[in-house]
C-alpha cells in the first residue's frame, strides 16, 4: 500500500466519521422525553465487569442451574419440534397458550395461590416485561409509582423510562412499614399527586433479601386499596424458601386489587424468557392488549418447551433441591460475613432468595469501593443502584446464588479487607 492509498483510506474513514457525527446530531432532537430517561442499568455494567476470569462475582443474581437435566431439556426440545413442529415455529396467541397458563395456574397454587383461573393469566417475556406493560398501561408522565427502598433496579429502570416519579418507602426488618406507606401517601395526595401503583417484591426482596411479615400483607394492599392504588407483587423468589411454606402471596385473598408477576427465570432457566402477570379480571383485556401490542405474542418454542419439560419433570422435586442448594450458599455467605467483615458492618439474614444486604457505617459511599474490589478479585453492587435517587449509599448487595460455597467464602475474603479500610479511615 502507497502513502496515497493510505490518505485515500484516511480521507474515506474521516469522512464516514464526520456524516455519522452529522447523522447524530440530526437524530438527537428525535428522541422521545422517555427515551432520555432510560438509563444503563448499574448492574448490567458490572455483570459485565465480573465475567472476567478470576474475578469472584457476588454481583448478579444468577440462578444455579447446575442441577438442572440439560441433556432432559435437549431431548423435549426435540421432541417438541417433532411432534409440533408447525406449531412451535409458528406465531401463537397473544395470551399465551392454555397449556402453560394452566401450569402456571398450578406453580401459583403451589405458594398460596388457589384457584386462579388460567383466563386471568397472560403470559409475559420474563416478569420483566409484566412490570412494563403495567408502567405501560396505567401510568402518565407524572404519575407516581411507589417503590420498597430499596428495590429492584430493573424495576427503577422501567419505572423512570416511563417519565414517572418513583418514590421509596422505607423498610425495616419485617418488610415495608404500614406506617411509613401511609403517611408518605398522605404526603403525596396533598401535594396534588396521583398515586398509581405499589410496586413491591414481598417475599425476599432484591436487593435486601427482606421479606414482609404475613401479618402485614393484608394491611398494605388494605391501604392501597383505601387510597385507589394498585398493587404489583413481583415474586420471582417466592418458592424458594428455604425452609417451610413459601408465604402467602398477597394477590391469594384479594384478586381485585393486585397484579402479580412471576417467572420461570429462578425457578427454571432465564433463558426462555418466560413470565407471567395474573391480572384482575376487570382489568385483564387491556393489559394483555397491550402485551400484544408489544410482543404479538411470547415465543411459541419455549412455551411449548416448559410446559412439555414440566410435564415430564419432577419440577416440585428440583425445586426442593433448589431450595436446599440456595439454603446452604446463603449460610456460607452469612458464616464467611461473621468470620471476616468488621464488627461496624451489619447485614441482613434472609429466609430464601439470592441476596444479602450489607449496611456500613453512615457516611461511607459503596460505590468507590466497587473499583477497590475489582483490584481484590471480587465484584458487588452498590446499594445506590436500587434507589430511585441514586444518591450515594452505604449499603451493598452480595449475591449468593450463583457460586458456590468455597468460591462465597473467597469472595467475602477478598472484600473485607477493602470493607476495614473503609471504615477505619
Ligand atoms: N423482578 C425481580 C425482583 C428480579 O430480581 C428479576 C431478575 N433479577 C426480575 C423481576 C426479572 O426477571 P425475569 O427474568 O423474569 O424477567
Amino acid at each position: 500500500m502507497t502513502s496515497q492509498d493510505i490518505a485515500v483510506d484516511l480521507t474515506a474513514e474521516t469522512q464516514t466519521a464526520l456524516e455519522r457525527a452529522e447523522a447524530k446530531h440530526r437524530h438527537e432532537a428525535l428522541y422521545s422525553d422517555r427515551a432520555h430517561n432510560i438509563k444503563q442499568s448499574a448492574v448490567r455494567d458490572v455483570f459485565d465487569i465480573s465475567i472476567r476470569p478470576g474475578l469472584v462475582s457476588l454481583a448478579g443474581g444468577s440462578p444455579s442451574l447446575a442441577k438442572l437435566p440439560v441433556d432432559l431439556v435437549a431431548e423435549t426440545a426435540k421432541r417438541v419440534i417433532a411432534e409440533h413442529g408447525m406449531t412451535a415455529l409458528h406465531y401463537g396467541g397473544g395470551k399465551g397458550t392454555e397449556e402453560l397458563r394452566e401450569l402456571i395456574c398450578e406453580i401459583m397454587a403451589e405458594e398460596g395461590i388457589v384457584g386462579a383461573s388460567s383466563e386471568d393469566v397472560v403470559v409475559t417475556t420474563g416478569s420483566q416485561s409484566a412490570q412494563d406493560i403495567a408502567a405501560k398501561v396505567f401510568c402518565n408522565p407524572g404519575d407516581v409509582v411507589l417503590v420498597e427502598d430499596p428495590t429492584y433496579v430493573g424495576a427503577l429502570n422501567t419505572f423512570e423510562a416511563y417519565q414517572v416519579e418513583v418514590e421509596a418507602i422505607g423498610m425495616d426488618a419485617a418488610g415495608l412499614v404500614p406506617e411509613e406507606l401511609e403517611r408518605r401517601i398522605a404526603e403525596l395526595e396533598a401535594e396534588g399527586k396521583t398515586i398509581k401503583l405499589l410496586y413491591t417484591i414481598p417475599s425476599f426482596n432484591n436487593p435486601s433479601g427482606i421479606t414482609l411479615a404475613a401479618e402485614r400483607r393484608q394491611r398494605v394492599v388494605d391501604i392501597c386499596r383505601e387510597h385507589n392504588i394498585l398493587v404489583l407483587e413481583d415474586n420471582p423468589y417466592g418458592m424458594l424458601r428455604f425452609d417451610g411454606h413459601p408465604l402467602t402471596p398477597l394477590r391469594a385473598n384479594n384478586p381485585d386489587d393486585v397484579i402479580y408477576c412471576g417467572s420461570f427465570s429462578k425457578i427454571f432457566s432465564p433463558g426462555v424468557r418466560l413470565g407471567w402477570a395474573l391480572v384482575p379480571k376487570h382489568l385483564y383485556r387491556r393489559f394483555y392488549l397491550a402485551a400484544e401490542a408489544v410482543v404479538l405474542c411470547p415465543s411459541s418454542l419455549t412455551q411449548l418447551l416448559v410446559t412439555e419439560f414440566f410435564r415430564v419433570f419432577d419440577w416440585r422435586g428440583y425445586l426442593a433441591g433448589s431450595r436446599a442448594v440456595y439454603a446452604e450458599r446463603c449460610a456460607a455467605m452469612l458464616q464467611a460475613l461473621a468470620e471476616y467483615f468488621p464488627a461496624e458492618a451489619e447485614w441482613t439474614t434472609p429466609d430464601g432468595g439470592f441476596f444479602v444486604w450489607v449496611t456500613l457505617p453512615e457516611g461511607i459511599d459503596t460505590y468507590p469501593l466497587l473499583y477497590q474490589a475489582i483490584d481484590a478479585g471480587v465484584v458487588f453492587i452498590p446499594g445506590a443502584a436500587f434507589t430511585p435517587s441514586d444518591a450515594p449509599s452505604n449499603k451493598l448487595r452480595l449475591a449468593f446464588s450463583g457460586v458456590a460455597p468455597e468460591q462465597i467464602r473467597e469472595g467475602v475474603r477478598r472484600l473485607a479487607p477493602v470493607i476495614r479500610a473503609a471504615v477505619e479511615a
